[in-house]
């Protein structure tokens, strides 16, 4: 604590944050904090959330001084994530900047109404109303406010965005958080936050179904604030409008709020240079062939224009626009379905249009190429090279998702966990629940190169697979204590390769042998894989382990050799083991390091 008579010692702070984070960077006791925050008639938890000014008041008290540390919402495209905005503004000249349409991703717990939003929002269009016809799905579509256009990813979830985000698309602006208000806050509306959070994207909630007899827009509220959503009644910078889908009540409110906030943000692009964007989604057409809805995020896409997306060269044939109508070109922020393409591109993919369909075609060719012989840059974030990537000034965070069997084993690791935060390297929980590890899980660790610790759960097959198809470091513990070990030891550069074990096939054994000199023989048949002289192996019997060892002889009829292949007939001696009976099984096996 910073003492009287002296310059107090100037502490940077978030415009947000907990209780517990406050006394952290400050190192003061929670308890003064909480005390101070007493002294000043705020009674506040651990966990609380607390603005900065409230903040302020208790450091000032405390004797520091407190400034506002960049907000994170306020983070430039060069802070984000993805490579992707920088690729898109970052080297822009500003004059060039022009406004653009918010594109907007719903967000919330299932049943609270995201489909239902977004089609209320669709039908209150008049430009939509006035096309008529029932308008195709086609990912995304754009309606007009007050003469502003707005620009909605029409599948809902933060599943889709984050599966975006984790194939380096950085789509959306604003997130709406959609939380039915006889529901309150849910298992999915916290990781619809963290997910939001995780991605730099700022939240507008929208309290739905106000119309239901047991709503409670109060209550609803309070959990926000509880799961760090602080709206602006309550002092923070959160927008919360009521909302009712069903009848079509408070949507102007909503769409009046996302256009303040966009202009509260530097939501520009350039509209004059070829058109680069997000694959949004892509399907094959009975009479068009493969077609996607793209999303131009910067420049403008016209008809004629050569296409690269992913790994997909083309040429721009026809174009339509959100209602099905064709257009000639399409300006930043327009989803518009796209024909003309050499395959169907995945959702998530980046586009960008040059010259012509030949130049589409050279670069997709150099890209297949350069892929094959890249040993593909790592992005994602493993325990065992984390000491080395601080050293060398590439991570300052250790982002984490931790799933655990029961909800009360997830306090104590976080508290025990943010404790290793040192000056080189910050833990940051990015998201905690319980419950296994799912897919959803691992795309999220993707996007934000974080790492996921299951606590007494397992990961489910999708997971494992996405996880090892993309090198994430799923890491499994039953104790605490090991797993905070671990997390210390990989901060400081100490922790152990860990060992996977393969196994190399299995022998049986059909008879023994007495050799003078050298003991018992096992007589064996090889079951499958291979036995190798240099592998380890152990024995077992009736499925128990007997004896664990190297080989000191392999030999098949009388030679010495180094392998033996399925079907094949051949003696061995384990290490100090001579017991072998008929029927015992001999597995083989070497171990290799993981990572
Ligand atoms: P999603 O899973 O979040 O996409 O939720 P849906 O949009 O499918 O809505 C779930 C259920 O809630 C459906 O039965 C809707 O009719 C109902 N629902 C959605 N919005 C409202 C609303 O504003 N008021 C009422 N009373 N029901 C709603």
């Amino acid at each position: 604590m910073a003492e009287s008579g002296k310059t107090p010692t100037v502490v940077e702070i978030p415009s947000m944050l907990s209780v517990r984070d406050l006394a952290v960077r400050v190192k003061v006791s929670p308890i003064n904090i909480i005390r101070e925050l007493m002294n000043n008639g705020v009674m506040a938890s651990i966990n609380q959330q607390i603005d900065f000014e409230t903040a302020a008041i208790v450091l000032q008290g405390l004797g520091f001084e407190p400034r506002e540390e960049k907000h994170v919402e306020e983070a430039t495209p060069e802070d984000l994530s993805g490579t992707l905005w920088q690729r898109l503004y970052a080297r822009e000249d500003p004059a060039r900047l022009k406004p653009r349409p918010p594109v907007v991703t719903v967000m919330g717990h299932v049943d609270h109404g995201k489909t239902s939003l977004l089609d209320a929002i669709r039908h209150t269009d008049v430009v939509a109303g006035e096309a008529g016809g029932i308008t195709q799905h086609i990912g995304a579509y754009q309606v007009e406010h007050n003469g502003r256009k707005i620009t909605f990813l029409d599948t809902p979830g933060h599943e889709a965005f984050t599966a975006m985000r984790a194939r380096g698309a950085q789509a959306t602006d604003i997130a709406i958080l959609v939380v039915a208000a006889d529901d309150s806050v849910m298992p999915q509306t916290k990781e619809a936050i963290a997910h939001a959070h995780a991605a730099h994207v700022p939240i507008i909630v929208a309290l739905n179904k106000i119309d239901r007899a047991n709503a409670n827009p109060e209550r609803v509220k309070k959990d926000l604030h509880t799961a760090g959503v602080v709206i602006d009644e309550y002092g923070g910078d959160v927008l919360c409008v009521l909302v009712s889908a069903k009848q079509k009540k408070g949507i102007d409110d909503l769409l009046e709020a996302i256009l303040l906030v966009a202009d509260s943000r530097d939501i520009k692009a350039n509209p004059d240079r070829l058109a680069v964007g997000t694959v949004i989604e892509g399907r094959l057409d009975k009479s068009l062939g493969p077609v996607a809805t793209v999303m131009v995020q910067n420049g403008t896409l016209k008809v004629g224009d050569g296409l690269v997306l992913g790994n997909i060269a083309g040429r721009v044939r026809t174009m339509h626009d959100s209602k099905g109508k064709p257009i000639q070109q399409a300006l930043p922020s327009t989803p518009a379905v796209v024909s003309g393409l050499g395959g169907v591109p995945d959702a998530g993919d980046q586009f960008e249009a040059v010259k012509d369909e030949k130049t589409a075609k050279v670069i997709v060719a150099e890209r297949i190429s350069a892929r094959a012989s890249d040993k593909t840059i790592r992005k994602t974030l493993t325990l065992a090279d984390l000491f080395n990537r601080v050293q060398a000034g590439e991570v300052k965070e250790l982002p984490i998702i931790l799933k655990a069997d029961v909800q009360g084993s997830i306090e104590p690791i976080v508290n025990q966990l943010e404790k290793l935060s040192n000056d080189q390297v910050k833990i940051k929980m990015l998201q905690t629940g319980n419950g296994t590890i799912g897919e959803n899980d691992v795309q999220l660790a993707i996007a934000s190169g974080a790492i996921v610790i299951g606590f007494n759960v397992d990961a489910d097959g999708p997971a494992r697979r996405l996880a090892d198809s993309e090198s994430v470091d799923i890491r499994k513990y039953d104790i605490i204590y090991k797993l905070t070990d671990d997390i210390q030891k990989a901060m400081t550069g100490m922790l152990e390769p860990v060992y996977r074990e393969v196994i190399l096939g299995v022998a049986e054994v059909r008879q023994t042998f007495k050799i003078k000199g050298t003991g018992t023989i096992a007589g064996c048949i090889i079951r499958e894989g291979v036995a190798q002289r240099n592998a380890s192996a152990r024995l077992k019997r009736d499925g128990q382990v007997l004896h664990e060892s190297g080989l000191s002889s392999l030999k098949h009829l009388t030679e010495d050799v180094k392998e033996v292949k399925t079907g094949f007939e051949c003696g061995i001696a384990l290490a100090n083991f001579q017991e072998y009976k008929k029927g015992d099984l001999i597995e083989f096996y070497t171990k290799e390091k993981v990572q």
